[in-house]
């Protein structure tokens, strides 16, 4: 990965926004940038440069993992050494979303009234929206983990298990098939609880008729898949049948409307179209999909409102959903990389409603 490049993206935007330095303090912009993965780090980032902070525990990792900028290890916290790097700053920047009102109460009592607190968005997110050749490589790989999962457990699925006993199984999967860990805790629903967008697996038994709901992920070198599928355990009432046929038809729309240019509003309305003309517009209760990578949920965003285009490069979900309470519910989810024309998806698992 070449940090150095980042990093640079983000000392280039500082001079225009106001500020002569930014204190990256986010822990996945920490790392997106230094490419460090403990819990506990700071990047101060000028136009000239960049310098790297943590506590003790870290020293040695850092000295493995972050190779470019010059490393401080402070003995409490980033305070107290921040001052010394400060000479020649007057404004600091800082990312508004990540530090809290006590953090900047004590880190302006720390800098004094020299220096000036300048809050920043999106300075590191505007970059990580864009998926480098190496990045896409990694969610490729997330994403195989979990479709060789999904290919595994059908095969595990039988009457009378709980939810909560096939979710551990998938987890099992996930991690067997080549994941580091978990990209979240699976969703699984069975029957009536697919109702439920985001359903916490119970102690609900499967039984014939139901349909499984299945939302998961592996998350491989700190990069997420995300991937959801509603299968049938025999044979599906009739109305979920027809629901799983609205929601791939306007999955597939949603799919056909991405492309570099398009805003995040125009393929969710794309979607969004298919669902309410089979009459189940006001089911649609959630956006379309989000931008994925080093969190599970980033920019860019697809629902409504949402009117920045999408750039190529970019991985994004597609994931309609119809909700039904008393009887169940379809999402069907899959991550797409945006190209110039369109976008290629990253999956391989089946669409079509698979029958157990
Ligand atoms: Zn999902
Ligand atoms: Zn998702």
């Amino acid at each position: 990965m070449d940090h150095e490049l980042r990093r640079r993206a983000v000392g280039d935007q500082l001079g225009p926004l106001g500020a002569d330095a930014m204190l990256v303090t986010e822990l996945v912009n920490v790392r997106y940038l230094t490419g460090f993965t403990g819990s506990n780090g700071q990047l101060l980032v000028t136009a000239e440069g960049a310098t790297f902070l943590t506590d003790g525990r870290y020293t040695e990792q850092a000295r493995h993992e972050v190779a470019g900028p010059d490393r401080v290890t402070y003995r409490r916290t980033v305070r107290d050494d921040l001052p010394a790097l400060l000479t020649g700053v007057a404004r600091l920047g800082f990312e508004a979303q990540a530090v809290t009102v006590d953090d900047h109460a004590k880190l302006g009592a720390a800098l004094g009234d020299g220096v000036a607190l300048v809050p920043l968005t999106d300075v590191v997110e505007r970059g990580r929206r864009v998926k480098d050749a190496e990045e896409l490589d990694i969610l490729r790989r997330a994403q195989a983990a979990t479709d060789g999962a999904f290919d595994r457990i059908l095969d595990v699925v039988s009457v009378g298990m709980s939810e909560r006993h096939l979710a551990r199984d998938l987890e099992r999967l996930l991690l067997e098939e080549g994941g580091d860990d978990l990209a979240f805790d699976p969703i699984v629903a069975f029957g009536e609880d697919a109702a439920e967008p985001h359903h916490d697996p119970g102690h609900r038994m499967l039984e014939e008729g139901d349909v499984i709901k299945l939302d998961f992920g592996a998350r491989v070198e700190g990069y997420h898949a995300d991937m959801t599928r509603t299968v049938a355990f025999g044979t599906a009432p009739t109305e979920l049948r027809k629901i799983h046929d609205v929601v791939r038809q306007a999955q597939q729309a949603g799919i056909d409307a991405v492309r570099a240019g398009a805003t995040g509003a125009d393929v969710d309305t794309a979607a969004r179209d298919v669902i309410a003309d089979a009459g189940y517009g006001d089911r649609f209760v959630h956006g379309l999909g989000h931008g994925v990578g080093l969190r599970i949920h980033e920019a860019p965003w697809l629902g409504a409102g949402q009117e920045n285009v999408l750039p190529a490069g970019s991985v994004v979900t597609i994931e309609p959903g119809i909700y039904v309470p008393g009887i169940g519910g379809v999402r069907i989810e899959d991550m797409v990389e945006v190209t110039g024309d369109g976008c290629r998806v990253l999956g391989t698992s089946s669409r079509e409603l698979i029958e157990l």
